[in-house]
C-alpha cells in the first residue's frame, strides 16, 4: 500500500468516526444543551470571533470559495477522465473520492463547530416558553402591538430625518443592544465582534439570502446590497446565530430581543418592520380581512419601505432562487425545523408567548 493511500484511508476513517459521534450525540437534546451549546460552542465561537473578527475582509467567505472551486475541479476532473478510455476506472473515480473526502470534512467541522447547536433545547428551555398553537385574538393583539411601535418608530426617524444607517452605526448599535439584553439574559452574551459584510452581496440577491453565519471562522455576515432598512435587524438576526441560535425561529426571535433593547430608532425600526411582516402574512392566511385593514393602518413612510422591499424581491427573483429556496427548504427541514423556510415565520409563536409571560 502507498503512503498516500494509507494517509487516504486514515483521514477517512477519522471522519467516519466524528460523523458517527455526530449522529448519536444530536439525538441527546439534553446533553448537548447543558454540554455544547452553553458550555463549549460559547467558548469556541468567541475565540474564532476574537481570532478573526479583525480582519477587514470575511476570512470565511474566502474558505467558502476554497472549498466550493476545489469539489467542482475535482468534479470536473471526473468527467474529463469518464472520456479517456485508457484510464482505469479506479483513476477515473479518484476525484470522486477526493470531492467526498472534501465534503466529508466540510460536513463534520460544521455541525462540531456550530451545527449541534441545531439539537439543543433553546429558547423554550431557557425562558420557559411554549411556542405553540394560538388564538386568532392572539394575533390580533400581536398585530396591533407591532403596528404601532412600527408606526411610532418610523415617525419619530422621519421627524429626524433619520432614515439610512452606516454599516459601523448599524453594527455598533446590534452589539448595544446586546449588552442592554445580556442584563436580562446573562445566556444571550455577545463577546468579541465579528461582523462582515458578505463578499456575495450581488450574488446574494438572486440566491436569496440577507446574511449568514460562517462556522469556520465565527463571522456574520450580512449582505449589505439589500434595502438598509432591513440590514440592522438582519446583523441583529446572525449575531443571534453566532452565538448559537442556529434554529431560525430562535435567532429571529433573540435578534429581534436585542433590536429592541438597543436605543437606536432605527435599529428598533428594522426589527420591528420585519416581525410584522411575519405576524401581518400569518394574520393574512388565517383572516385576509383583519389583515388587510392593518394594511391601511400603516404609517405611509412603512408602506413606502414595503413596496421597496416587494420590489426588491421581484427584481431578483430568478430560476436560481427558486431552486436554493428548495435545497434550504429541505436542508432546514434535515436539521430539526419541521417547516422549512416557513420555519422563520415560527417566531410568531415566540412573540406571543413572551408578550405573555413578560406582560410586554
Ligand atoms: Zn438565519
Amino acid at each position: 500500500m502507498t503512503y498516500g493511500r494509507l494517509i487516504r484511508i486514515a483521514i477517512i476513517s477519522t471522519l467516519s468516526i466524528f460523523a458517527l459521534v455526530i449522529f448519536f450525540i444530536s439525538g441527546n437534546h439534553e446533553w448537548i444543551e447543558k454540554n455544547y451549546a452553553t458550555a463549549f460552542y460559547p467558548k469556541l465561537a468567541s475565540t474564532l470571533r476574537l481570532i478573526f473578527g479583525w480582519f477587514p475582509f470575511s476570512l470565511g467567505d474566502i474558505i467558502y470559495s476554497i472549498v466550493t472551486i476545489s469539489v467542482l475541479w475535482q468534479i470536473g476532473k471526473f468527467v474529463v477522465r469518464l472520456f479517456h478510455k485508457t484510464d482505469s476506472w479506479r483513476k477515473k473515480l479518484t476525484p470522486l473520492l477526493t470531492a467526498g473526502i472534501i465534503l466529508l470534512a466540510v460536513y463534520v467541522y460544521f455541525y462540531l463547530f456550530w451545527g449541534l447547536n441545531y439539537y439543543r433545547k433553546g429558547i423554550e428551555h431557557q425562558l420557559g416558553l411554549k411556542n405553540a398553537k394560538f388564538a386568532k385574538e392572539q394575533l390580533i393583539g400581536l398585530n396591533m402591538f407591532l403596528l404601532t411601535e412600527l408606526n411610532n418608530r418610523k415617525e419619530i426617524c422621519l421627524k429626524k430625518k433619520d432614515t439610512i444607517m452606516s454599516r459601523e452605526r448599524m453594527f455598533q448599535s446590534a452589539r448595544d443592544g446586546y449588552s442592554q439584553l445580556e442584563q436580562q439574559f446573562p445566556y444571550m452574551r455577545y463577546r468579541y465582534s465579528s461582523l462582515k459584510p458578505s463578499m456575495f452581496g450581488r450574488v446574494g440577491n438572486y440566491i436569496g439570502f440577507q446574511g449568514y453565519y460562517n462556522p469556520f471562522t465565527g463571522e456574520g455576515q450580512v449582505n449589505t446590497a439589500i434595502p438598509n432598512f432591513l440590514q440592522p435587524y438582519v446583523t441583529c438576526h446572525e449575531m443571534a446565530h453566532q452565538i448559537g441560535y442556529a434554529s431560525e425561529s430562535e435567532a429571529n426571535f433573540v435578534g429581534f430581543l436585542a433590536a429592541t433593547h438597543s436605543s437606536d430608532t432605527l435599529m428598533q425600526y428594522s426589527s420591528y418592520l420585519d416581525m410584522f411582516m411575519y405576524a401581518w402574512g400569518n394574520l393574512r392566511a388565517v383572516d385576509s380581512t383583519a389583515a388587510k385593514e392593518f394594511g391601511t393602518k400603516l404609517h405611509e413612510g412603512v408602506k413606502r419601505d414595503l413596496k421597496t422591499y416587494r420590489k426588491y424581491v421581484e427584481d431578483h427573483r430568478t430560476f436560481v432562487s427558486d431552486w436554493t429556496d428548495f435545497l434550504y427548504d429541505y436542508y432546514l427541514k434535515q436539521n430539526r425545523q419541521r417547516k422549512g423556510i416557513e420555519s422563520y415565520g415560527e417566531v410568531t409563536g415566540w412573540l406571543i408567548a413572551y408578550r405573555k409571560k413578560y406582560n410586554k
